[in-house]
């Protein structure tokens, strides 16, 4: 029996205002149906705190850290701070600030170190790119990203790894499902072999244009315990759909 509850993560990316947060009210009704799914939307920074007053039954999060509680790191939003406001997880190394902020495996590491010791859950994102995944290498890439993203222990918070093929984000090209299950099954043999039992129970979700129409089939797949989302998050409309695929796979 699969013990691991489905998680439904949506990533407004660089998108919405205060009038967005309206899509909340029908996003947590469907939330507080989906008994057997974890629902949450993470914003972006400035919309976190008035989020957090519409979401019953939904975590808000937030779509990136920096690793330090505090100093002189001047535009920067600091752990602490996002908990303060309400965030319960944080995505942390998203393939678009990997290439837009150049953010490196050492980085990303020291963020989800920082989300998990606040209590929080870490969403750390991998995947390949395109000539990666056409040259065979996908794999190694993936399993090297792990090596260097991942934390070495943690005692309290969430760890959770999106699988997020590069050329599969905001292009309409979903991964088929064969390819997900085998990305998804080499993960877990990652996660069990460094952390053991620890490792059966992380959350791994798939992510990249994911929809209603593709995410039944998805969540069927071995070992995909969820979707991170973007485009098809911004809105109740296309968003809900794939929350009551999760809570019926
Ligand atoms: C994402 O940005 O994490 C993502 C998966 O985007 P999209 O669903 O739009 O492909």
């Amino acid at each position: 029996m699969n013990l691991r509850r489905k998680l439904v993560a949506g990533n407004w990316k660089m998108n919405g205002n205060l009038a967005a947060l309206a899509e909340l009210g029908a996003i947590a009704e469907a939330a507080r149906g989906a008994s057997g799914v974890d629902v949450a939307i993470c914003p972006p920074f400035t919309l976190i705190a008035s989020a957090v007053t519409r979401s019953a039954g939904l975590a808000i999060g937030a779509q990136d850290c920096h690793a330090a509680a505090s100093g002189a790191h001047t535009g920067c939003v600091a752990v602490p701070m996002l908990a303060e406001a309400g965030a319960k997880l944080v995505i942390v190394g998203h393939s678009e600030r990997r290439a837009d902020q150049h953010e490196n495996d050492e980085e990303v590491r020291a963020k989800a170190e920082a989300v998990l010791a606040a209590g929080l859950t870490a969403i750390v994102c991998v995947g390949e790119s395109d000539a990666q995944r056409r040259s065979g290498e996908h794999e190694r890439v993936v399993e090297a990203m792990l090596a260097g993203s991942l934390p070495e222990q943690w005692e309290n918070g969430e760890l959770v790894v999106a699988y997020e093929p590069i050329w599969a984000i905001g292009t309409g090209n979903v991964a088929t499902a064969a390819d997900v299950a085998q990305m998804h099954a080499a993960i877990r043999a990652t996660l069990v072999g460094r952390f053991g039992d620890k490792g059966g129970r992380i959350r791994i979700l798939y992510g990249g244009s994911v929809k209603a129409d593709n995410a039944a089939e998805l969540f069927a797949v071995p070992d995909v315990d969820g979707a991170l989302v973007g485009g098809a998050s911004l809105t109740a409309a296309s968003f809900v759909p794939i929350v009551e695929a999760a809570a019926r796979g």
